[in-house]
């Protein structure tokens, strides 16, 4: 199994009909991204920044993140990372940003991008820590890219986009190194997903959450035994808002990517890249298995499973009939 991993490994994704497939890795520490390294991964598609702030007494300084962010970037595949901005609330809470009391729905509350709006001093030296990492980004080396979590409205992404201006020019002012980074957003709000096309042109790439995604459209929390029956990324209307998401992205010739757990799942991987996605980031570990499905799978077959998958009306009948197109295809 080493050797099989090891030969994999330096192998690119590409699909039986010769399709070239990019598989990224999800991370939380610069261990994770030397295990991207070791299962394949071309890049990072998502460095969930969360950890520095959750492993830290109280909120870490300029320095101190500008120190967290450049050993990932150096030790990332191809130094290629795309940086989340901090997205803590819902399940995790960090005293020190004023999370103090439980809110009822902490889920639909106030957690990630919402959180950073209300502390800009603290939210400006993450962005500014980030833009100095990208710095040591040599032309032609690699990419940092800076993502927003739980972008729901326009005025939201007006808003970042601002705030990075206004960084970068403070920056300039202090005399310090900064790097050209492309912002994106993520979408994982059904609101977001609704309004695509009108959010497409103020934004550099977009990364879909599908963990999150599932659960705002499902109405089922993503964390509660009781309901994951519901929170499923094969349900028709979640299969239905992710065709629309990347039909859109690709129409307008936007990046995108798909970061959530289904990207590493084979049933919701084959729908996927059926739907026109080409860009796949999931936990290190499921790399290698996902590259060996790219190697058996091409266009024409999995259109034609997509098809009649998209006729199903139930999560069951999506899963019952995928289960049997894997087990041709693999
Ligand atoms: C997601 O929501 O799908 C996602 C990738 O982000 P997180 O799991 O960190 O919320
Ligand atoms: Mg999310």
């Amino acid at each position: 199994l080493k050797d099989q991993l090891a030969a994999n490994r330096d192998q690119p994704a590409v699909t039986s009909d010769g399709q070239s497939l990019e598989l990224l890795a999800n991370i939380n520490s610069a261990a994770d991204a030397r295990a991207a390294v070791a299962m394949g991964a071309s890049g990072v598609g998502l460095f969930r920044t969360e950890y520095i702030y959750l492993t830290h007494p109280d909120i870490p300084d300029e320095e101190e993140q500008l120190a967290a962010y450049r050993e990932v970037i150096a030790a990332s595949p191809a130094k290629t990372v795309t940086i989340r901005t901090l997205d803590i609330g819902g399940d995790k809470t960090v005293p020190y940003l004023g999370h103090t009391h439980q809110e009822a729905n902490p889920f639909m509350g106030w957690r990630s991008i919402r959180l950073s709006f209300e502390h800009p001093e603290f939210f400006t030296t993450q962005l500014r820590a980030i833009l100095r990492a990208a710095a040591d980004i040599q032309p032609g080396e690699g990419r940092v890219r800076l993502m927003f979590p739980m972008i729901t409205t326009i005025e939201e992404v007006r808003k970042v986009r601002a705030m990075v201006h206004k960084a970068s020019e403070q920056l300039k002012a202090d005399g310090k190194a900064q790097g050209a980074v492309q912002l994106g957003m993520m979408l994982e709000v059904p609101a977001a997903a609704i309004s695509i096309n009108d959010m497409l042109p103020l934004v550099d790439f977009v990364s879909i959450g599908s963990n999150d995604l599932v659960q705002y459209l499902m109405a089922a929390d993503r964390d509660n035994p009781k309901v994951s029956h519901l929170c499923q990324p094969l349900a028709p209307p979640v299969l239905r808002v992710l065709a629309n998401v990347i039909k859109a992205c690709n129409k307008a010739g936007k990046p995108l990517t798909l970061c959530g757990e289904m990207a590493g799942q084979p049933r919701a991987f084959v729908l996927l890249f059926a739907m026109g996605l080409r860009s796949f980031s999931m936990s290190p570990a499921f790399i290698p298995s996902m590259k060996e499905l790219a190697a058996h799978l091409s266009e024409p077959i999995a259109k034609q499973i997509l098809r009649r998958a998209m006729t199903l009306r139930t999560t069951a009948s999506v899963k019952r009939f995928m289960a049997e197109e894997l087990g041709k295809i693999a």
